[in-house]
C-alpha cells in the first residue's frame, strides 16, 4: 500500500541526513494521503535502512491500517497537526543545530527572513515557540497555534517542525531555514550589537509571492513583480 509515497519517505529521510538536519535516528517524517491514510516512519530506526515495509500506515486517530513497526514517538504531535491544518499534508520534524540555536537567543521568538530562499520556502517568517516535551501532543499544539501562513516552526532547545501541502515543500522549509539561520548566526557573530542587515517587510512578501512562479508547471515570474530599478 502507498509504495511509492514510502519509497519518497525514505529517500527525503536520507535527505535529511544528508543537510545535515538530523543525526542517526531523530526527526521523523509523515505524508497524508489524498484518502486520508497517515504514513509515518518509524520510531529510532535509521533512514539508510529502512525499506518500505518499516513505514507505518494508520489512520487520523493513530489506528495502524498497516506495518508492524512501532511509529514514530512524535505521532500523537503529528496527527494534532494533520487533524488541525486540513490544508497540510506532508509534516517533517528535525533537530536542525542552527535553526535550533536560534532559541537559545533570550528574547528572540520569531526568525525574521533575511535571505530570499527562506522567504520561498518558509513563506515569511519562523516563528520560535515556548519549550514543550519531545514525544509530547504539545509540540503539535505549539505548530498548530504558531505557524499562520509560515511553513516551520522551531520549537525552542529541541529542534524544527516543517508543515506544507506536500512533503517536499515541508523539505524545502527545513532545508533553507537551516541555510539561513547558519548565515545569520555567522553574520550575527560578526555585529558587536547583535543587529544584522535585514530585509524589508516588502521585500519578504515579494520573495513570498515569487514562489509561487518557481519550478516547472507555473507561469513566468510577472517582471513587475520583482524588477525595481528600471
Ligand atoms: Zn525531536
Amino acid at each position: 500500500m502507498f509504495s511509492e509515497q514510502k519509497r519518497q519517505i525514505i529517500e527525503y529521510g536520507m535527505l535529511l541526513d544528508r543537510y545535515e538536519l538530523v543525526s542517526l535516528t531523530c526527526g521523523n517524517l509523515a505524508i497524508r494521503m489524498p484518502t486520508g491514510e497517515i504514513l509515518i516512519t518509524p520510531s529510532g530506526m535509521m533512514y539508510e535502512k529502512m525499506v518500505e515495509d518499516d513505514v507505518i500506515v494508520c489512520d487520523i486517530d493513530g489506528n495502524i491500517i498497516e506495518g508492524d513497526k512501532k511509529p514514530s514517538s512524535d505521532t500523537p504531535a503529528i496527527l494534532y497537526i494533520f487533524k488541525h491544518r486540513p490544508d497540510v499534508n506532508g509534516v517533517i520534524h528535525t533537530h536542525q543545530p542552527y535553526a535550533t540555536a536560534l532559541s537559545l537567543i533570550p528574547g528572540m521568538n520569531e526568525f525574521r527572513v533575511c535571505f530570499t530562499g527562506m522567504a520561498n520556502a518558509c513563506c515569511g517568517n519562523v516563528p520560535i515557540t515556548p519549550y514543550s516535551n519531545a514525544g509530547s501532543v504539545d509540540m503539535g499544539i505549539d505548530v498548530v497555534n504558531n505557524a499562520g501562513s509560515s511553513r516551520a516552526v522551531i520549537l525552542s532547545n529541541h529542534g524544527v517542525m516543517t508543515i506544507g501541502p506536500s512533503l517536499k515543500d515541508a523539505m524545502y522549509a527545513a532545508v533553507y531555514l537551516e541555510e539561513t539561520a547558519k548565515a545569520y548566526l555567522a553574520a550575527r557573530a560578526c555585529c558587536p550589537d547583535g543587529k544584522i542587515n535585514g530585509m524589508t517587510d516588502e521585500q519578504i512578501q515579494t520573495m513570498v509571492d515569487v514562489f509561487k512562479f518557481y519550478g516547472q508547471g507555473t507561469a513566468t515570474i510577472p517582471a513587475d513583480l520583482v524588477n525595481k530599478k528600471q
